[in-house]
């Protein structure tokens, strides 16, 4: 491949390419399909194709949309776009050496973040006041804060597999209204939040799903099971497979497990979708409605507690 079909690549139209993804776009917008996102955050500049995403900062061209979305290397997007385009390219495309390898995560780097939390006066205020997430909760998400070199102050967030191994960090800015209000270290792989929580499922008991870290949170604080996916589109081949041998409808249940699936989606639209995504994965998902004044669970968590 040359630099002439690389171009020709870079200069499909990219709100195109954006809906042959899948992602819809209405007025050069859309929702970002790399955070939990419930507003069309994710905006496209046609006279320069690229995209960005005003909360967590992503941003690119054609090929970056098709690297991020689909999780292919540089070489496996060009080819898709190809294919999916009809655009011809020569056979010596593994010459190009225009590929960035990407780091993978390197957990040591960030393990002893997490030994002893720190919790600055803006994430308490945060976890504390705002959300009203029980102390033990934090401690046992093993939350923590910092403050970057611009005086932002921001919680810090690991994800760990099943067994305990750190496997990703996710950021949150505590600036209210700041962006981008995400950030994730290098090759951080944050699929679903607090899997640690399934070696203490007992037969009988309820497991809730949510969307999004905080509401987990709520979730926990409330007395309940939950586990959180960063958001539909993010939601992986492999994540569906671990979802699928917790299952234990009659199909299912590889665990045996005997506990059901609850979710309370939030009241709109991408919620739903969601929800509906995640049935067909998990047949037996309960459905919860929230009242009609709150949003997601976080909100009916902060009702019931001052009712
Ligand atoms: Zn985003």
């Amino acid at each position: 491949m040359d630099k002439f079909e690389l171009q020709k690549l870079r200069d499909l139209p990219i709100e195109g390419v954006a809906e042959r993804l899948g992602l819809r776009v209405t007025r050069h917008k859309c929702l970002c399909p790399f955070h939990d996102d419930h507003h069309a955050s994710m905006s496209f500049k046609v006279s320069k194709n690229t995209f960005r995403c005003f909360v967590c900062g992503a941003s690119g061209g054609v090929i970056d949309l098709v690297m991020r979305y689909l999780g292919k290397d540089f070489v496996e997007a060009c080819r898709w776009l190809a294919d999916e385009h009809n655009v011809i390219l020569s056979d010596n495309i593994k010459v190009l050496r225009e590929v960035k390898p990407v780091k993978p995560f390197d957990a040591s780097r960030y393990e002893r973040f997490f030994e002893r939390s720190f919790l600055s006066a803006e994430a308490r205020h945060f976890l504390f006041e705002e959300r009203r997430i029980d102390p033990r909760v934090v401690r046992w998400c093993r939350l923590t804060s910092w403050t970057d070199r611009q005086g932002v102050p921001w919680l810090q967030i690991p994800y760990y597999n099943k067994e305990g191994k750190l496997i990703g960090v996710q950021n949150r800015n505590l600036v209210r209204g700041a962006t981008p209000r995400f950030r994730f270290p290098q090759g951080a792989e944050c699929s679903i939040y607090n899997l640690p929580v399934l070696n203490l499922l007992k037969p009988g008991d309820e497991l809730y799903i949510t969307e999004g870290a905080s509401d987990c949170w709520s979730l926990l604080s409330a007395g309940h099971k939950a586990i959180a996916i960063p958001s539909a589109t993010l939601l992986t081949k492999k994540d569906e497979e671990l979802l699928q041998t917790l299952d234990s409808s009659p199909n299912g249940g590889r665990l045996g497990g005997g506990f059901s699936f609850h979710m309370f989606p939030d009241r709109d639209e991408p919620g739903e979708r969601l929800f509906l995504q995640l049935q067909k994965v998990l047949p037996t998902l309960v459905h919860h409605q929230l009242p009609p004044d709150c949003k997601d669970f976080s909100d009916y968590y902060l009702k019931l507690k001052r009712d």
